[in-house]
């Protein structure tokens, strides 16, 4: 079978290899139809990332159709249309005992930690497979129930709810997926970025407002919309050390502060900004289950994936849907690559 594999820096290669085959009762072997390409495998393409080195095979945000099912296997059947969770955590800590496996100390997630999904065929764990509702006729969507899942969890731990607004800084994949979620459960949300075209997205999807980051007025702009208490909820979707000032700046007292970033920049925060408010500061990683979360609101025609994809390559021009990630041209949220 084929798979692509980022073989160098800045270089895509097609190989060739073995098949996956079931090797426990709970395996079960999917035939991937589409993976979509995260900031992080933009990192390991550009040679930035920290530990992930070429050659390698990347793709967590993954999907396609079950053929094949170990035999201790009992939600999933061959034909089954499904996305894959790629979180994995130790199974035996206290973070995974509560059903919090993304924050396991021992976390790996496929496609960063272990070999990822940009291959024809991918074994995978039972409990990780979740099952398409109907109303998703184009099973290429699957790959982008992972990034919205990332959304929902930040929601969730920004206790996202009815009649709130949520100020969200950055309208790129996972700061549109929190959007989404938001308006989901209720809220109104006011989108934050440089980029013109972003922003025209966001109030296409429906934000309340959407602000350009440099606009003197953003302060003000931003009470004025909230009434002057500021929003229920911030979130740091770009990860920076400014942003995340600004979103303990303008959080409403007993607000939410939602930290998406991987910043480790040291900030001027202060534990009186936090203490006077008495804010939530928390953050936001991967996702803990909420895959069925979204499936529901696919389901219910709440969300519509086909709003996070922009762009489609099949796995022949691999190579161009990371470098068009890299470059970002106008109009770019997120590229997939379909088998
Ligand atoms: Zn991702
Ligand atoms: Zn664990």
């Amino acid at each position: 079978m084929i798979a692509v594999e980022i073989s160098d820096t800045r270089q895509v290669t097609i190989i060739d290899k073995p098949e996956p085959n079931l090797e426990k009762p709970d395996d079960v072997i999917v035939k991937i139809k589409s993976v979509s390409i995260c900031g992080t495998d933009v990192h390991t393409f550009q040679g930035e990332h920290p530990f992930v080195k070429p050659p390698v095979v990347v793709g967590h945000e993954c999907g396609g159709e079950v053929v094949e099912c170990g035999s201790g296997v009992k939600s999933l059947r061959p034909g089954d249309r499904v996305a894959i969770d790629p979180v994995l955590g130790c199974g035996n800590c206290r973070a995974c005992r509560s059903g919090r496996a993304n924050a396991c100390a021992d976390v790996k997630c496929r496609g960063v930690h272990v070999e990822g999904a940009m291959q024809e065929y991918f074994r995978i764990r039972e409990r990780d497979v979740h099952k398409l509702p109907d109303n998703v006729a184009d099973l290429d969507l699957a790959a982008v129930v992972e990034p919205m899942a990332i959304g929902a969890q930040a929601c969730w731990r920004g206790s996202v709810r009815e009649d709130q607004v949520a100020v969200i800084f950055g309208a790129g994949p996972i700061g549109i997926a929190v959007m989404l979620n938001a308006h989901c459960l209720g809220a109104r949300t006011i989108i934050i970025d440089m980029k013109q075209d972003r922003l025209q997205r966001a109030r296409d999807y429906g934000a309340l407002a959407a602000l350009r980051a440099s606009d003197p007025e953003l302060t003000a702009k931003i009470l004025e919309l909230t009434d002057g208490e500021g929003p229920h909820m911030t979130c740091d979707a770009v990860g920076h050390p400014r942003i995340f000032e600004q979103c303990i700046d303008l959080v409403a007292p007993t607000g939410h502060v939602v930290l998406l970033g991987m910043d480790s920049q040291p900030n001027n925060v202060t534990e009186l900004q936090i203490f006077k408010k008495e804010m939530s500061v928390v953050g936001s990683r991967m996702n803990s289950n909420m895959f069925p979360t979204i499936l529901d609101r696919v389901a219910g025609g709440q969300m519509h994936l086909e709003q996070m994809v922009s762009h489609r390559f099949t796995a022949g021009n691999a190579a161009e849907a990371f470098t068009m990630a890299v470059e970002q041209p106008e109009g770019f949220l997120k590229a997939m690559v379909t088998f």
